[in-house]
């Protein structure tokens, strides 16, 4: 990762994208993930009152997945990926994010993450439970009902791979744990730190790549999140009601991001060294302007910043941790 943050006022030419709409319904008749709405596939939702998982109509990871989609020959080769995609409604309120959602809302969402990664992580061909939201018009989601997505996949992911090497490669070197370092880090460091409780930690990272890059991790190190006890997943929830409200707060307008859960895979092996943490890469370096992915970054394979860390954390530490659209806390 290369920091050139002296480019951040550089001319602007390129694409600017709007603030998503605000004036959106409690319920929209039109919305496959409200209750009681039927969905493409034929099936109607429930009226669920709280997390609402189900199975995903249009699976990009399916039992459905073509056998051998492309015969490969030499020096290529290929296999079949397939696993298990589902959908998770956070509320039945289509007009909720997170930001918005009371704590115990939120951590009944960390609890739906630590359960279906429990169930689907029992199952023979599941090597990896990848969970994640999209966020936002520019990161390609135009249903503003607040969801996340789920792949337990028979194929482990390329991003949890390099950090799974990187902390045994750290273990084995200094005996010591690189994400409690980290920690560590930051805690001395001080001023990138959004949230800390005893359980918790949110904090800007010291290598984020982009601008308003967050990263949310219980303060004891587990391989999953089905591991975090009841009262970690309501510190890891106060810290994700943290960071949204402070990225909304930011330009007073819903936020856009990518969220990953950084979970070690699930095929039995031995991932003690493994820190689960959440990560939120959010694309907007400025109001209605995208971080591009060009030359450095596609091209040279590595992210070149625009910004500095300290003050992009400084930018987030200095928001209310009260919603701008709400009167008073939740
Ligand atoms: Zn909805």
């Amino acid at each position: 990762m290369i920091v050139a943050a002296h480019r951040q006022g550089r001319p602007w030419l390129g694409q600017t994208v709007g603030a998503q709409e605000e004036d959106v319904p409690e319920y929209a008749p039109d919305c496959y993930l409200c209750p009681c709405n039927a969905r493409s596939s034929g099936a109607v939702n429930p009226d669920y009152a709280g997390v609402y998982v189900f199975d995903n109509d249009h699976p990009c990871v399916g039992a459905d997945a073509p056998i051998d989609p492309l015969p490969a020959t030499s020096p290529y080769t290929s296999r079949r990926a397939n696993g298990i995609a589902r959908v998770i409604c956070y509320t039945p309120r289509h007009d909720r994010t997170l930001a918005r959602m009371p704590i115990a809302q939120i951590a009944a969402v960390v609890e739906s993450w630590r359960r279906e990664t429990h169930d689907l992580a029992a199952h023979p061909q599941v090597k990896q439970v990848l969970i994640f939201e999209n966020k936002g018009e520019v990161v390609g989601v135009s249903n503003p009902h607040p969801h996340g997505q789920i792949y337990a996949t028979n194929f482990t992911w390329k991003t949890f791979d390099t950090e799974l090497d990187a902390q045994r490669r750290y273990a084995r070197d200094t005996g010591r744990a690189l994400f409690a370092d980290i920690i560590d880090a930051e805690r001395r460091h001080g001023l990138r730190v959004l949230y800390e409780d005893e359980r918790a930690i949110a904090f800007v990272p010291y290598f984020a790549r982009y601008a308003y890059e967050v990263y949310v991790a219980p303060t004891r190190r587990v391989p999953h999140v089905s591991a975090l006890s009841d009262a970690e997943s309501e510190s890891l929830a106060r810290a994700l009601k943290d960071v949204t409200v402070r990225y909304d707060n930011l330009w007073r307008q819903p936020f856009p991001y990518v969220m990953p859960l950084h979970q070690a895979p699930t095929d039995g092996g031995d991932y003690r060294d493994f820190h689960f943490f959440i990560g939120f890469l959010p694309p907007l370096r400025r109001p209605g302007t995208l971080k591009y992915l060009a030359g450095p970054e596609i091209g040279g394979g590595n992210f070149l910043s625009d910004t500095s860390p300290d003050e992009k954390a400084a930018e987030l530490r200095a928001q209310s941790t009260i919603h701008y659209r709400d009167s008073a806390g939740s």
